[in-house]
């Protein structure tokens, strides 16, 4: 008769079926067995960058994928307003660390694993910190925070002299990154696929609308919106700056935006639609932040353990009208400062600046 099965086995029991299996999709280096479980648990340290969101649900697909050493770093405190989604937060954390708090929940459901928090900025970390990491996961909102650890990725790529990437500087990063129903899931490895900033023109210019059709034709809600905030706020309080973070204010660009609407027929101008416009907002969906940080949770097991070739490098996902996802696979930049070998100069030492910029 079988032994009666643990907790700790039957967590692993699908886990078991892609490391105990070789198959046709495996990595080149695969070698299937018990003993990649342990190696998982005790060698693969991951960190996950922010707790938001994506972080809550990575840190948790993480711990249940089998790895034991994590760790996180988020310099954000809980809000009421988090709570619908960012699932290892309660009405009592409020205020609290959301590092501190999701790495707390996560070990207090799922035994054995270790998660290390990091309440503090991404730059107040050394390079060193970094890395120590086999795999960096990020889970963040903006496009600053994402190009400095790619920055902070690629600066530990060596090339042999013959413009190759060596293989141990390597330091392997799987981003994901959602607004609204839509989003991606990336893996990015320095110097073999395209690092962040190879593929920076991915990212679209932040929406302006033009003063003009603000002020003469208006044709959506949000520019209703933002003639009222743009326009008619400073044309009737002169001076007197618009605060974002004042109901009054919001209040007054809500009616206004209103009554243009309605001179101009257009339907859909709301208080939280002009409250999203005027702040910036994208709506966050816990459904697609599941599935986003699903995907990165898998890349980065197949990463870890060679189980599955990695996904070849860019997924994205759009669940709005319908459902849709695609990889793509986009090219290095052969020139990209980030991740490139660069151009090697060997000049005299006793050489001016001035003779550089000639030759
Ligand atoms: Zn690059």
């Amino acid at each position: 008769m079988a032994p009666p099965s643990t907790a700790e086995d039957s967590r692993s029991r699908d886990l078991d079926k892609l490391l105990l299996r070789a198959g046709n999709l495996v990595g080149p280096t695969f070698e299937p067995g018990p003993g990649l479980r342990d190696d998982l648990k005790e060698y693969a340290r991951v960190l996950v960058v922010g707790a938001g969101g994506l972080g809550c649900e990575l840190l948790k697909d993480l711990a249940l994928s089998g790895f034991r050493e994590l760790e996180v770093i988020d310099m954000d405190r809980i809000e009421v307003s988090n709570l619908n989604r960012q699932f290892l937060f309660r009405l009592e954390d409020v205020g609290k660390p959301k590092a501190e708090v999701a790495a707390k929940r996560v070990m207090e459901r799922v035994s054995g694993v270790n998660i290390v928090p990091h309440f503090c900025r991404i730059e107040d970390k050394e390079l060193e910190f970094y890395s120590d990491f086999s795999i960096i996961v990020l889970g963040l909102d903006s496009i600053e925070a994402r190009s400095y650890i790619n920055s902070v990725a690629c600066s530990f790529l060596e090339y042999n002299s013959d413009d190759s990437p060596q293989e141990e500087t390597i330091k392997p990063m799987v981003d994901g990154g959602t607004e609204g129903f839509q989003g991606h899931a990336r893996v990015i490895m320095p110097g073999v696929t395209p690092c962040f900033e190879c593929t920076i023109w991915l990212f679209p210019p932040q929406v302006k609308f033009p003063l003009c059709t603000l002020a003469e034709t208006p044709r959506t809600a949000a520019h209703c919106i933002e003639y009222a905030h743009l326009i008619k706020w400073d044309e009737l309080h002169s001076g007197k700056a618009f605060d974002p973070d004042d109901p009054e204010h919001m209040k007054w660009v809500y009616d206004e935006a209103t009554k243009r609407a309605e001179l101009f027929g257009i339907p859909g101008v709301t208080y939280s639609l002009t409250q999203g416009v005027v702040k910036n907002i994208i709506p966050a969906i816990a459904s697609t932040n599941a599935i986003i940080s699903a995907a990165c949770a898998l890349e980065t097991l197949k990463i870890a353990s060679g189980c599955s070739k990695t996904l070849s490098n860019y997924l994205t996902y759009n669940g709005a009208a319908g459902l849709h996802t695609k990889v793509t696979e986009f090219v290095r930049d052969k020139d990209c400062i980030e991740c490139g070998p660069g151009v090697l100069v060997q000049l005299d030492t006793s050489i001016t600046l001035q003779k550089v910029r000639v030759t």
